[in-house]
């Protein structure tokens, strides 16, 4: 970056605001990968500076032209899972113990570092630990937090699911297919019919996390759905009741008493790569699901300019699966961040632009999150059997 310090026309997005509601985006260069050691030579195109918190993409060939991208935090190739569990999602989580809802997504092309970025699990086989990433992490934070708070009552549960082709599939149970998306009284969007286990440690969410994984690759691969052409999402819900104890000096505690139980849900999303597939060279089934996966990424990239623009009152959330289940993220009753994963390669330089690009969008997406509070414990899998009882009376989407 020094190098380009000097020169001009330089195109700067800065930060529009300090608004701390409004979308977290983080960008994350992967490395070099094995295959593309050849490339490590070239003239870097792309320049990360986590100090700055900016991307420079510099146009191939030239030192004068290039466009500053500035976001909330940009780690580079030396960055950690940790790091970027702590950048990216731990005030999230944290938010979502205290009964907001929470939405961390990654965006990029595939190949990126997405699901790496999201889902890794390793175990060290010589001293045992993990090296993971933000699903395993965020869950293992919320065990903890929950052990260690002896006010409370937890009740944690998990979803799996993907979007394949406009239909929803429950990734914990491949036997149901194409789950409708209901709006709640309340106005929260839910998955009629969807397994929610109920989980009690780390190892219960690397189990399901490990059991969907298979299911997406085996079950759902029959009907040809390549993972990189969906998206993954995992939610995982924390309800929490006070427990009650003579100590009323809390006045806080006292009025959540009242209203019964925080409910906090985390959304965990591995979105579709987003790179677009030559027109030319795809057809049939992989045309389908290339314009499928465009139309949801785009319907995604219209709901954040409409949000980021006050002047714009309908916000097209109809218009995929992906953007009604997303509905309360961008914008609505969650906290979210977005990752966006690029990875160095100069041939990839067109996608990394448009990712980078999609990120400054978002950066501009407000938010207006609210505790959430319910009656009682909601019955596990309740939605499971009315469902199948009530599937003809209730409208869908
Ligand atoms: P995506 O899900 O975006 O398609 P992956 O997460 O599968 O991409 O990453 C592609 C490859 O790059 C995988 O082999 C993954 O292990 C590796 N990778 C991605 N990000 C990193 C990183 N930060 N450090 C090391 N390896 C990475
Ligand atoms: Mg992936």
């Amino acid at each position: 970056p020094d190098m380009l310090s000097s020169a001009h026309h330089a195109k700067s997005h800065f930060l529009q605001d300090s608004d701390s509601e409004r979308v977290r985006v983080t960008v994350r260069a992967r490395p070099f990968m094995k295959v593309e050691e050849g490339h490590e030579n070239e003239i870097p195109v792309v320049f990360v500076n986590p100090v700055k918190s900016t991307v420079t993409v510099r146009r191939k060939g030239s030192f004068v032209d290039y466009t500053e991208f500035k976001f909330d935090a940009v780690l580079g190739d030396s960055a950690t899972q940790a790091d970027v569990y702590q950048v990216a999602a731990q005030p999230i989580v944290l938010d979502v113990l205290e009964g907001y809802n929470g939405t961390i997504m990654a965006y990029g092309q595939t190949g990126a570092g997405k699901t790496y970025t999201l889902s890794d699990v390793v175990i060290n086989e010589t001293n045992g630990s993990r090296v993971e990433g933000i699903i395993p992490r965020s869950a293992a934070n919320i065990f903890e937090y929950a052990a260690n708070d002896k006010s409370h009552e937890y009740h944690i549960s998990m979803s799996y699911i993907q979007i394949y082709m406009e239909t929803i599939q429950d990734l914990l149970n491949p036997e149901t297919s194409n789950l409708q998306i209901r709006e709640g009284e309340d106005g929260g969007i839910f998955i009629a019919g969807v397994h929610e286990i109920e989980v009690r440690s780390l190892e219960d969410v690397v189990t399901l996390l490990m059991l969907g994984d298979c299911n997406r690759q085996c079950a759902f691969t029959k009907l040809n759905a390549h993972s990189s052409r969906s998206h993954a999402i995992v939610i995982i819900t924390v309800e929490k009741k006070t427990v009650h104890s003579l100590d009323t000096r809390n006045c806080a505690d006292r009025r959540r008493t009242s209203k019964g139980i925080l409910v906090g849900k985390l959304f965990l999303v591995d979105l579709a790569g987003s790179e677009r597939l030559k027109k030319s060279g795809s057809e049939g089934l992989r045309a389908t699901e290339a314009m499928s996966v465009n139309m949801s990424l785009t319907a995604l990239g219209k709901c954040i300019s409409a949000r980021a623009d006050p002047t714009v009152t309908h916000v097209p959330f109809r218009d995929s699966k992906l953007t009604r289940l997303l509905q309360e993220s961008l914008g609505g009753n969650t906290k979210t961040s977005l990752i966006i994963n690029i990875a160095p390669c100069c041939d990839y330089i067109q996608e990394t632009l448009s990712s980078l690009k999609f990120g400054i969008r978002a950066m501009k997406v407000g938010s207006r999150a609210i505790l959430n509070f319910e009656e009682e414990f909601r019955v596990l899998n309740r939605n499971l059997q009315e469902d199948s009882q009530s599937k003809d009376k209730q409208g869908s989407d």
